[in-house]
């Protein structure tokens, strides 16, 4: 009898926990709902401390994961302004040699089944063809951006000026109508070498095998209609969001967060504020201390992620979640913890954030809009304040305002910047106690029970997973009989 190997699905994360966050839970549900699979991640690195990463990947069971740092990659080359997204993008393009290796001893013991890459993941698509694996993408973000990107070798021959300087709004494909200046940074500044990765990204899309989208058409219908539209030029796309964490905390979780659900357990249903940029938002100083001076003016509860203000970068954390060399406390303004302790929850840089959007007194969040973020608020049907810092983030804020209608915009204050003190203080307010704000609330229940039906057994989302189950399953069995 001939010896039946095992399936397996690699991986590929580019740096970054709101890449593998995803990730992660993609591949819990792959071998979920597919028992004999297994998934082993290499991670492309640059040899800086990734605990948070580590830690993630630890939690999973030994016996149908595992993981390999690849061996780290150097930047020493780079100059110090390189954009995160080049910095990526070459993350995974000088760990070519060493995937190959990989993939080669990993090729010997079990039949693989795939290459799934996340956004800027492409240059690993020939190394993983050589070796008659087929490349797919995950892509983390939104089915507005998904859109966008296979619209921008189109975009990128039809403008000539800054997409910012475009006097008209952008019309993405079966998206709301976006200005220009809100389209994802890596792409407002063409001479950049980070727009040539994305352009160069972009046109590699069309070689994937298919794309697997962390979305589903009750979020996002218009770039999802057309996106699931037959096109010979793209390949086919699967909506398999809202792809989210949603287990209780594991034992391994230190005590510092089991202090915060503690005081989130004690407080009112629906009363508490969480805010977060994320695993790699920062404010500036003076934006910092508007923010703690609005939350104590707004009157209401709140539990703040906060770390040390950068007044250069708004990612300064993206890295590495331990960039402190000051204690994040320090920049309060003074008296500030002791003035708000009755209502007030203040944590240094990071929470168990899926945890806490799971509790029912957390009944809003104020988010820097990263896809992540708003899945986890979506399926807990906490409604939102939009506060976008970086990346694709504006783009997110504007479909869920305007489109989706599940937050409230928080306003920078013109020439600035900088939302101010009295604005933070009136959204905060409107959405915690304000009749806007019980809209949107509606609205994010309504789409916490369609993400909880597209998650079920014969649910959407699951369908279509089992879809690229299938195909990857297909594809092994015809290429091994060749
Ligand atoms: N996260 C967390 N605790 C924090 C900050 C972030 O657990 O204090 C998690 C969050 O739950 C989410 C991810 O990190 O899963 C952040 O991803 P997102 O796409 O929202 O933003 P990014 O960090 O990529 O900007």
């Amino acid at each position: 009898e001939a010896e039946v190997k095992e399936h397996t699905v690699v991986i590929l994360p580019t740096p970054g926990m709101g890449h593998l966050i995803p990730l992660v839970e993609l591949s819990k549900r792959l071998v979920r709902h597919h028992p004999g699979l297994k998934v082993c991640f290499l991670i492309p690195n640059d040899g800086s401390p990734s605990k948070a990463q580590e830690s993630h990947l630890r939690s999973l069971p030994p016996s149908t994961f595992s993981y390999t740092f690849l061996p780290p990659v150097s930047f020493h080359d780079l100059p110090p302004n390189t954009r995160v997204e080049t910095i990526i993008s070459l993350t995974v393009s000088r760990s070519l040699p060493s995937l190959r290796s990989s993939l080669s001893s990993l090729s010997r013991s079990t039949t693989l089944l795939a290459l799934f890459v996340d956004l800027f993941g492409t240059d690993a698509f020939e190394v993983s063809r050589e070796f008659n694996v087929p490349p797919y993408i995950f892509f983390p973000s939104t089915a507005t951006t998904l859109s966008l990107i296979f619209y921008l070798p189109t975009l990128d021959q039809s403008v000539d000026c800054e997409y910012r300087e475009i006097t008209h709004p952008v019309r993405i494909p079966g998206c709301i109508p976006l200005p220009g200046s809100e389209l994802f940074d890596p792409v407002q500044d063409r001479k950049d070498e980070a727009y040539r990765w994305v352009l160069h990204h972009a046109k590699r899309y069309p070689l994937a095998e298919g794309i697997l989208e962390n979305s589903f058409a009750e979020l996002e219908p218009g770039p999802l209609k057309y996106l699931l539209v037959d096109d010979p030029s793209r390949p086919p796309v699967f909506p398999v969001g809202p792809l989210v964490n949603m287990e209780p905390p594991s034992s391994a979780d230190n005590g510092k967060s089991s202090e915060c659900l503690r005081w989130l357990d004690e407080q009112p249903h629906d009363s508490v504020l969480y805010v977060s940029f994320g695993s790699g938002g920062t404010l500036s100083t003076e934006q910092m201390d508007e923010l703690a001076h609005g939350l104590e003016m707004s009157g209401q509860r709140f539990l703040w992620v906060v770390r040390s203000p950068n007044d250069t970068v708004a990612n300064a954390t993206y890295f590495s979640v331990n960039n402190g060399q000051r204690e994040p406390f320090e920049f309060l303004p003074s008296g500030f913890l002791e003035r708000t302790k009755r209502r007030g929850l203040v944590v240094a840089s990071w929470a168990p954030q899926a945890q806490v959007l799971a509790c029912r007194s957390t009944g809003g969040f104020l988010t820097h809009c990263g896809w992540n973020s708003t899945l986890e608020s979506v399926v807990n049907g906490v409604p939102l304040i939009a506060w976008p810092l970086y990346a694709e983030q504006k783009m997110n804020a504007e479909v869920l305002t305007k489109d989706t209608k599940v937050a409230l915009r928080a306003e920078a204050e013109g020439e600035s910047g900088v939302v101010r003190r009295g604005e933070v203080e009136r959204v905060v307010r409107g959405l915690m106690d304000g009749k806007e704000g019980k809209e949107v609330r509606n609205r994010v229940k309504d789409l916490k029970h369609a993400a909880s039906k597209v998650l079920s057994v014969d649910g959407s989302s699951t369908k279509a997973l089992a879809q690229v189950v299938r195909r990857l399953l297909d594809a092994a069995a015809t290429s091994s009989s060749s």
